[in-house]
């Protein structure tokens, strides 16, 4: 169930636990690295940076092409390793195609309900969009695999698709491949991966994680767990600090010292 309070009502309820100069790095500026950094700063956080490696914000939301970190900034301890070994994505294609002979069909998203199902169909477009009635332009979405299911495959089977509904492909717009949906096999998650994420990492070393793996691949999901998460570690709800504002006291023998 949906909490239906608003988040700065949320936010004006809880206080900072940490000193709010505290240095936070935030690696990724999609909708989780997003919320994490807003919620910060709703709390009075003020030395947070949030590091993106593409050129623009919003991550798959924004529909750039998400490439593997060769240089993470991050070293990975023995227990991250192990972790996200376990972790697979699934190849997710938007192709963007201009196409003669389907002007008649009206502004909507439609679903390719024969390649919904069956496994065996992975490569076809599930679904198609058509987003302005003033340009042949459509969207198809569809599922590749990292072995024989590559992007040239995907856009064969689109171009295939139009071609039975009665259009034809004049042009490629784009196509982009995403690592969507990151996640663990039923044995991994029942040996307890994520007894281990949640308890024996997140938070551990400065570290905590935000995403799909942690929420479930949903902007909504992802934005919501990063807050609650931001609520949980970084904030209380005593208006007291709990934390000394000054961080080394002087001593007696420092102020004899003074000069
Ligand atoms: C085709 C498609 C359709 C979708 N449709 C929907 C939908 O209808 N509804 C819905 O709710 N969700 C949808 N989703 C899912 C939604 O987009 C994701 O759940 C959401 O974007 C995840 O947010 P995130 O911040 O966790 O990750 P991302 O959006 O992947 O953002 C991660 C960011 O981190 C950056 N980054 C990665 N590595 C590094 C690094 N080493 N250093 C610095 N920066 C780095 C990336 O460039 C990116 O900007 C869709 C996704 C796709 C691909």
């Amino acid at each position: 169930m949906y909490d239906q309070k608003s988040i700065e009502d949320k936010f004006s309820k809880i206080h900072p636990c940490f000193p709010v100069n505290t240095r936070i790095a935030i690696v990724g500026a999609g909708p989780s690295g997003i919320s994490a950094a807003y919620a910060l700063c709703n709390l009075g956080y003020n030395n947070v940076t949030v590091i993106e490696k593409h050129h623009s914000v919003g991550g798959m939301c924004e529909s750039v092409d998400i490439e593997d970190p060769e240089n993470g900034v991050l070293q990975l301890s023995e227990l991250e390793k192990e972790l996200f070994s376990q972790v697979q994505t699934i190849d997710y294609y938007t192709t963007v195609l201009k196409i003669k002979g389907l002007e008649h069909i009206p502004v909507g998203f439609y679903y390719f309900e024969e390649f919904m199902d069956d496994p065996a169909t992975i490569g076809n477009p599930v679904a198609m969009q058509r987003f302005y009635s003033d340009t042949n332009v459509f969207l198809f979405w569809s599922y590749g695999n990292s072995a024989n299911v590559k992007g040239s495959t995907v856009l064969q089977l689109a171009v295939d698709a139009v071609k039975r509904i009665g259009g034809e492909v004049e042009m490629v717009v784009l196509q982009r491949r995403f690592k969507y949906f990151p996640n663990v096999n039923s044995q991994d998650m029942k040996d307890g991966f994520y007894d281990k994420i949640e308890n024996k990492l997140q938070g551990q070393k400065n570290t905590y994680y935000v995403g799909g793996l942690m929420a479930f691949e949903l902007t909504e999901r992802n934005s919501s767990y990063s807050m609650a998460l931001i609520s949980k570690h970084f904030a209380n709800t005593d208006p007291q600090p709990g934390f000394p504002y000054v961080k080394v006291l002087e001593t007696e023998n420092d102020l004899n010292t003074a000069d």
